[in-house]
């Protein structure tokens, strides 16, 4: 089997590309808040200018700021609003007057200056200020954030927070998003039992089918948990036919060179092509990454017994494939690789843009040598103040230690070409 080993950064590179040719696969309208962490599948528009009036964005007077050129000065105190509160028609700014105001409140026309209440004093129906403004100060004027009709948010966003806030302020209360993509989960290996059952002394309990669940469901995905499967090729390819019905793959276990992983044999029974079969970091350099080329071929159909892929392949044009991912089965190896470059390729089926893996950069807490070579992911603590951020790797017996990576929060990059890293230098953080 021919090797296709990438570095880190052509691995990323070879992953964003592919998940350019990704789809989603339908859409629904949905109550704004189940749409958290969706992609909108519609443009949202501004319902009315925003602000809707011009806004005042401290309690304080509203006046004119040419009346206060010199200070301190006396002004006519004339009214008063309050957020909510329809201007009275009495209200107009005339020369020397002010007219008390609460923040979010409309400023009355004539004004065009709020005073923050802190630098006035206010007694019977005169208020003393104490401070110049400039015209516009304390005041965002209507349109100011978006006009009538303008696009607010694009189709192919992601919903956090802020968005369902833009969302809900232009009064969408029921939004279209496009379907979850279905992410198969495929574990491997004949040591693996499920969580529930008692597990013999030499037997592993299958911990990657629910982090790789964890992570698909935090990435936005359905995740659709395969049984284990055992590291023996027919019940393997069975099962692997059965994950590739959904938008993707991801297979945790028997991607390494051992006798016994036959994840890559297997798949390539799929008349697979395989973008790469390794990546040059630490932990998960096994990582696998391809797509079958006819994903309704059942291997093991006896009407198609025997017949040449290439065959197999023209007889149902329709497939273009399934994308998969042969994650290598130590538990860090399998989230790292996860983060790495399972993403892009969920946002794709998403119906959003790969979001870009997002690095900052703080000090090492402490000194670390490596061997050159590989772009190590470690897991790390992130934690000092904004003025100093810090970086404090977390102490692990290598890629199968999960407990390490639950007290991470972060993963240190250690750049290939590294050999040691001085207590205090900047090294990038991958932010998870
Ligand atoms: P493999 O990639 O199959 O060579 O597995 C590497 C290591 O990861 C072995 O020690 C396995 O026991 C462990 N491992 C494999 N699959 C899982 C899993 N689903 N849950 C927890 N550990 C696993
Ligand atoms: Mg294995």
């Amino acid at each position: 089997m021919s090797e296709i080993i990438h570095t880190f950064d052509e691995a990323r590179a070879c992953v964003e590309r592919q998940a350019q040719r990704l789809r989603a696969s339908g859409t629904e309208t949905l109550f704004v808040l189940e749409c958290l962490n969706r992609v909108l599948a519609e443009d949202i528009h501004a319902d009315r200018d925003l602000p809707p009036f011009p806004r005042a964005t401290r309690d304080g007077y509203a006046l004119r700021a040419a009346d206060i050129a010199q200070i301190p000065a006396t002004l006519r105190l004339i009214g008063q609003v309050k957020a909510g509160s329809a201007l009275s028609e009495n209200i107009k700014l005339a020369n020397g007057a002010c007219v008390e105001i609460m923040t979010g409140a409309p400023v009355p026309p004539g004004a065009d200056a709020v005073v923050m209440v802190e630098y006035t004093t206010a007694s019977g129906d005169s208020v003393i200020i104490s401070r110049t403004a400039i015209a516009g100060e304390n005041i965002v004027p209507r349109g100011k954030e978006a006009i009538a009709s303008q696009l607010v948010l694009s189709k192919g966003t992601r919903l956090k927070h802020a968005q369902v806030a833009v969302a809900t302020s232009v009064g969408k209360s029921q939004v279209a998003v496009f379907k979850k993509p279905r992410v198969a989960i495929l574990s491997t290996g004949d040591e693996i039992v499920d969580v529930a059952s008692a597990p013999g002394h030499y037997q592993i309990r299958n911990s990657n089918s629910f982090s790789l669940a964890a992570q698909v469901i935090a990435a936005g995905a359905e995740p659709v948990q395969l049984p284990i499967a055992p590291d023996e090729p027919t019940r393997l390819r069975e099962l692997i036919a059965e994950g590739l019905k959904s938008d993707l793959l991801l297979l945790s276990g028997g991607v390494s060179m051992g006798k016994y992983d036959l994840v890559e044999q297997v798949l390539r029974d799929f008349d697979s092509e395989f973008f790469f079969t390794g990546a040059k970091i630490q932990p998960g350099k096994p990582v696998v990454f391809g797509r079958t080329s006819t994903a309704e071929m059942a291997p093991l159909d006896t009407s198609t017994a025997g017949v040449p892929p290439a065959v197999l392949r023209a007889s149902c044009p329709q497939r273009t494939g399934t994308y998969f991912l042969g994650l290598p089965g130590n538990p860090l190896s399998t989230m790292v690789t996860f983060t790495l470059f399972a993403r892009p390729l969920i946002d794709a089926l998403s119906g959003a843009q790969p979001a870009p893996l997002v690095f900052a950069k703080a000090a090492l807490s402490e000194a670390f040598t490596t061997k050159p070579g590989l772009t190590r992911f470690l897991p790390a603590a992130l934690s000092g103040p904004h003025s100093a951020p810090q970086v404090e790797l977390i102490r692990w017996q290598g890629s199968g230690d999960v407990v390490s990576m639950s007290r991470a929060n972060c993963l240190a990059v250690i750049p290939p070409d590294k050999e040691s890293v001085a207590a205090g230098e900047l090294i990038s953080v991958l932010i998870q």
